[in-house]
Formats: structure tokens, C-alpha cells, sequence
């Protein structure tokens, strides 16, 4: 089975269950080995599933027991994770913007380790989570990303160097640089740079007595969608390699913040064929109306960003190009239409299609009820 593939776990499941679509199905073995597979090429590193990806608590609760730790986003996700019985010390709130009452809730349940990335977040910090580690995190390039991160979060190393030393003096613990390169990101030598910098930062504040800890590389490994990527281990392989070139022997700690490399390709969403229709345009082109869509689990798809392979049960046959669109009532709700995309010429109306390494970023990333149709349903088996 290539990556991304379904298992014959899943195919049992849905062949079994004949669950309403659309929904999506988790393989939770698939989700254990991207693990382990991070784990084994990344040994020094500390994992931190960054819970956004897939919050389901039967994925929460497998990567618990194998050892991770959780990067949350919010008040809901640390709840999710201490109702789980997730140790305190196992989370990271990682969220550069953050409600000081939430900074406080998180500070009141044993959480010590937070992010900023501004001097208005840090007074907050300072106000609420008096000795908590802090790390800063720096703005890079995120060229190479199919889901970039930009410009919202970061700061320039510059002032991330100004702020953690305020940090210190605010009665904090500054504790390390973080960065991300971007999701779904293409590049494998994308890490070596941030890693340059985060370095020199070490440098810098060392100079003041402030010896940083941490190296928080963030997530960005890829899941595997229509496109070929690299292995997880070049990427784990460059990443050290960077490490090493700007640390030397005095390594820090690591961790990383995988999200969308742990669950994607463990997912597949089965969808229903609502119509097929030809506009008479003469464009040749086909129209597939789809029982999921931008609103119901298939929000990466803005912009066409992340083009999911989809299987049908017509595969083999002739094909001819079409656009796929969801079944809302809003023109926004078109899967792909620049994108080039070929579909069997069989298939019909009422066909079971599949879209392939759904796991991350679709089940929540739903919207609650949009034109009445219903978040997407998760089945972990
Ligand atoms: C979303 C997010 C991640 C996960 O990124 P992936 O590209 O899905 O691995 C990691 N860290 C932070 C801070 C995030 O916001």
C-alpha cells in the first residue's frame, strides 16, 4: 500500500458498517506508526501532537499512552487533554495569542510551558503565570508550504532576543525559540535556516546570562496527497543535520509539533456522488457534486491548497476532467476547479467515492451546520 493509502482495516470497516456519508474513518494503527516512525528517526527529539490536527479522543488517548505530549491552542483543547488524564507537564500551551483568562485557567491546572511572540502577550504571562517557562516564537519564510503559516505568527529573531531577556526580568523562565515552517511543507532543507537562527539567539542571550533550553521546530511534515513529497526521514535526517551544523555538541533540547504527519494519512473520507451535470458550455468539462465539501471537512481546499487524491469505484476506466464541488448553496463551495482533476467517465449519480489522507484538518474544521448539513462524523477504528 502506498502512503496515504487506504487499509484493509478501513475498506473492512466501511464495507461492514456502511456508515451515511460523508464520514471520516481514522485507522488508528496508521496514526502509531507515524509515530513511532518520528519517534525513531527523531530519538532526541520531544513529540508534542499538536491536538488541532485531529482532536478525536480515541487519537488523543492512543498518543498518550505511547508517550506524547500536547501542543494546545486554547482553553477547550487543554480541557480535552486533562479530562483524558493527560499529566500537565505533558502540554505546551503553543498559541502566540492568548485570553489572560486562559492563560490564567491553563496556569491554575499545572500548565508550565507557553508561547508568545509579543510584549503585550508577555505582560499577560508575566501577570498570570508567574516562573512558567516561556519560549519565543521568530517569523521565517514558510516558502515551500502548501498551507503556509505566514505572517500571523512570530517576531524577528531581533526582538524575540529583546523579549525574552524581558521575560526574564518579568520574573519568567525564557526558555527557548520556537518556529514554524510552514504546514504540509515540501522542502526538506526548509528547517536549516530557523535552526541558523534560533542558534544565534542562544548566542546572543547567552551573553546576558540567559542560557535557552529549547528548540521548538514546529510541525510542517508533510501528509502524502496527490503530490510525491520526501520520506519522513530525510526530514527528521535534515533537521539533525541542521542541528548539529548550528549547535555543535552543545545540543538543546528538542521538540517538535507534528500534526498533520501523524494523522493524515491515517484518515479517508467516504463521500456519496450527488449529481453529475454538464452545463452545455461546451467546455467538455463535468461538474461532480460531492456530499462533503469546504464546509463539511474539506476546508484545505481553500484556494485549492491541499488536493487530496480521490479513488472511485469506476477507477481504470476511461477518464475526463471535471470540477468538484460540494453540496452547500454557496458558490464558495468548489473542492477544484484550476486544479486539473479526471474522473472515471462511468462514474454516476449515488457512487461511493473515497478521498484519501483526510485524517488532519478536516474533522473539526467543519463548520456546525451550514445550510443544515452536519459536521463530519469521525469513526476511529
Ligand atoms: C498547527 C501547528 C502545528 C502543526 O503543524 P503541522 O504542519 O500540521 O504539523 C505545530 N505547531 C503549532 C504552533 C501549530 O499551530
Amino acid at each position: 500500500m502506498r502512503r496515504g493509502g487506504i487499509t484493509e482495516k478501513t475498506v473492512r470497516f466501511l464495507a461492514e458498517t456502511q456508515p451515511a456519508t460523508p464520514c471520516l474513518v481514522v485507522d488508528l494503527e496508521v496514526v502509531a506508526d507515524a509515530y513511532k516512525l518520528l519517534r525513531h528517526y527523531l530519538p532526541l527529539a520531544k513529540v508534542f501532537y499538536a491536538i488541532k490536527a485531529n482532536p478525536a479522543r480515541e487519537i488523543l488517548a492512543l498518543l498518550d499512552r505511547m508517550g506524547s505530549s500536547f501542543d494546545v491552542a486554547s482553553r477547550g483543547e487543554i480541557d480535552l487533554c486533562l479530562h483524558l488524564g493527560v499529566k500537565a507537564d505533558r502540554i505546551s500551551f503553543g498559541n502566540t495569542i492568548k485570553k489572560e483568562g486562559d492563560i490564567a485557567y491553563a496556569y491554575e491546572h499545572g500548565v508550565r510551558l507557553y508561547a508568545f511572540d509579543s510584549a503585550a502577550e508577555l505582560e499577560k504571562l508575566a501577570r498570570v503565570a508567574s516562573g512558567a517557562r516561556v519560549f519565543c516564537r521568530i517569523l521565517i519564510d514558510s516558502d515551500g508550504a502548501e498551507w503556509p503559516l505566514s505572517r500571523k505568527f512570530g517576531c524577528s529573531p531581533e526582538m524575540a532576543v529583546d523579549l525574552l531577556r524581558q521575560a526574564k526580568a518579568a520574573g519568567l523562565d525564557p526558555y527557548g525559540v520556537s518556529f514554524h515552517v510552514g504546514s504540509q511543507q515540501t522542502k526538506v532543507d526548509q528547517w536549516d535556516s530557523a535552526i541558523g537562527r534560533a542558534a544565534r539567539m542562544f548566542t546572543l542571550l547567552a551573553e546576558t546570562d540567559i542560557n535557552l533550553k529549547m528548540v521548538n521546530i514546529g510541525g510542517g511534515f508533510p501528509a502524502h496527497y496527490r503530490g510525491d513529497v520526501p520520506g519522513v526521514e530525510r526530514y527528521c535526517n535534515a533537521v539533525m543535520a541542521a542541528i548539529t551544523r548550528h549547535f555543535g555538541n552543545d545540543l538543546p533540547e528538542i521538540v517538535v509539533e507534528p500534526g498533520r504527519s501523524i494523522v493524515g494519512d491515517a484518515g479517508v473520507i467516504e463521500s456519496e456522488v450527488v449529481l453529475i451535470a454538464d452545463k452545455g458550455l461546451g467546455d467538455g468539462k463535468r461538474w461532480v457534486y460531492l456530499d462533503v465539501g469546504k464546509f463539511n471537512g474539506l476546508a484545505e481546499t481553500m484556494d485549492e491548497s491541499i488536493k487530496y487524491r480521490i479513488e472511485t469505484p469506476a477507477d481504470g476506466g476511461p477518464t475526463g476532467p471535471v470540477i468538484i464541488a460540494g453540496p452547500t448553496c454557496d458558490s464558495a463551495d468548489i473542492l477544484y476547479e484550476k486544479t486539473e482533476y479526471k474522473l472515471p467517465l462511468a462514474l454516476k449519480v449515488g457512487d461511493k467515492v473515497r478521498l484519501m489522507a483526510t485524517g488532519a484538518y478536516t474533522s473539526t474544521y467543519a463548520s456546525v451546520g451550514f445550510n443544515g448539513f452536519e459536521p463530519l462524523k469521525t469513526y476511529c477504528i
